[in-house]
């Protein structure tokens, strides 16, 4: 018998019949004596939805009332797993994010996690029900409503196996693993059997999507190992864990893409560090993060900065540099265009020199140019137009030959 945290995403709650689908998995390990907590996300495209609407009315809506608004999608699907499982004979009960004791700072659509009680689950768990948790949701000591940012049902169910010491987390989606990059975009990409919380850090924090980065940064500090696996069929999946060797004499082990990321200029800023510190503190202060930089030195003592942020980020970073030059007295910010992010992602590439040649290389195979550069001991990203990203990929992916690498696991 075990304690088990599962979760799926929303393709896999997307219809009535997947949610009879996870209701019946749910059901089958339930059976076999395990304790059984189960996270889900909003049905495919609810969020979105919610999102447009949302923006049809205000462009920039308040974070407050968005949160209130965001957390609809997942309190829908808790409910009706937990219907679909009282209809094949198993107890569950349903939590929202607040319920289950997912305690969050005050930031509304990209709140951090302070603390996780788990609420009544371990009581809950002890009579054999199942419990369905609201994925992506928490509560701030106000009293609000928060959400944990896009993605953000993965961090609820690390968090809610950290707290309850689940023996096991599995995160369930519509990819049977990690892959070496987006099965979607390269159809011979491999299937990882293990990656290191590193490794998956990176790729997850340059845009694979099949994690969000936060959850995988909070696995590695409470050393939550968990599997990725698909809800569709039964095939081994991804283990992700402290020290995994991911492949041998592998350099790079995967390749990532983010396409919507917002070229930011902030032009005509006095050209000192405390007016630069000046827009990254308050930046960072609005839980924005910011990827890459290039400062260039202007004329009379004043300097540019060209930064990146993720694009459904930039009205609000805008609104946040737009105080900062208020009160530096003078300078500018404007987006100046959209790009895609394409990182590779590694730890052999600490010791192996050329890596990165041979991405460059392979971009200009394909006569892609770029301008932004970024860099980590295991990670080398570079932004490139979003027109040629696919094709970028395939590209480097080859020239890393990827697509016969050895996993070991
Ligand atoms: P969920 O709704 O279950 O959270 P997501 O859509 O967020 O699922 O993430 C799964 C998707 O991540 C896959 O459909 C796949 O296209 C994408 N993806 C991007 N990079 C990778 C990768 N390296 N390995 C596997 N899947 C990836
Ligand atoms: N529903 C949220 C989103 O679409 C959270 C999640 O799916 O993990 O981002
Ligand atoms: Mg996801």
């Amino acid at each position: 018998m075990a304690l088990i945290v599962q979760k799926y995403g929303g393709t896999s709650v997307a219809n009535v019949d997947r949610i009879k689908n996870v209701a019946a998995r749910v059901k089958a390990h339930w059976q076999q004596g395990n304790k059984m907590v189960v996270v889900v996300s909003a049905r495919s495209g609810v969020t979105n939805e919610l999102i447009a609407r949302a923006k049809a009315l205000h462009s920039t809506p308040e974070e407050r009332e968005m949160d209130m608004l965001l957390a609809i999608g997942e309190q829908e699907t808790i409910a009706l797993l937990s219907m679909a499982l009282h209809a094949i004979g198993v107890p569950a009960c349903s939590r929202t994010g607040a319920q289950a004791g997912i305690h969050t700072d005050t930031l509304h659509t990209r709140a951090r996690i302070a603390r996780v009680t788990g609420g009544d689950i371990p009581a809950r768990l002890d009579e054999g029900k199942v419990v369905i948790v609201a994925g992506f949701q928490g509560i701030s000591a106000q009293h609000e409503i928060t959400t944990l940012g896009r993605g953000g049902s993965d961090l609820t169910a690390i968090a809610v196996a950290a707290a309850i010491r689940a023996d096991l987390c599995q995160i369930y989606t519509d990819v049977d693993g990690v892959y070496t990059a987006d099965p979607r975009i390269v159809v011979n990409a491999r299937k990882l059997p293990v990656i290191a919380y590193d490794e998956m850090l990176e790729l997850a924090s340059s845009c694979s999507k099949v994690m969000q980065a936060r959850s995988v940064e909070f696995a590695q500090k409470y050393n939550v190992p968990f599997e990725v696996r698909s809800s569709f069929n039964d095939k081994p999946g991804t283990l992700v864990k402290a020290n995994a060797k991911t492949m041998e004499d592998a350099v790079v082990s995967g390749v990532a893409l983010d396409r919507s990321q917002m070229r930011v200029t902030v032009s005509d800023i006095p050209d000192d560090a405390a007016a630069v510190a000046a827009i990254f503190n308050a930046l960072g202060e609005a839980g924005l993060s910011v990827d890459m930089i290039i400062k260039n030195l202007g004329t009379q003592g004043r300097s540019n900065l060209t930064l990146s942020v993720s694009s459904d980020q930039f009205s609000y970073a805008e609104k946040v540099i737009n105080t900062v030059i208020g009160k530096l007295g003078s300078g500018a910010v404007r987006a100046t265009g959209e790009f895609a992010k394409l990182s590779i992602v590694g730890v052999g590439m600490i010791s192996h020199p050329g890596v990165a040649g041979t991405l460059f290389n392979a971009l200009a195979s394909i006569g892609v140019n770029c301008d932004l550069i970024t860099t980590s001991e295991i990670k080398i990203a570079v932004a490139v137009a979003p027109a040629k990203a696919d094709e970028a990929v395939r590209a480097v992916h080859e020239a890393f030959r990827l697509h016969d690498i050895v996993p070991i696991g």
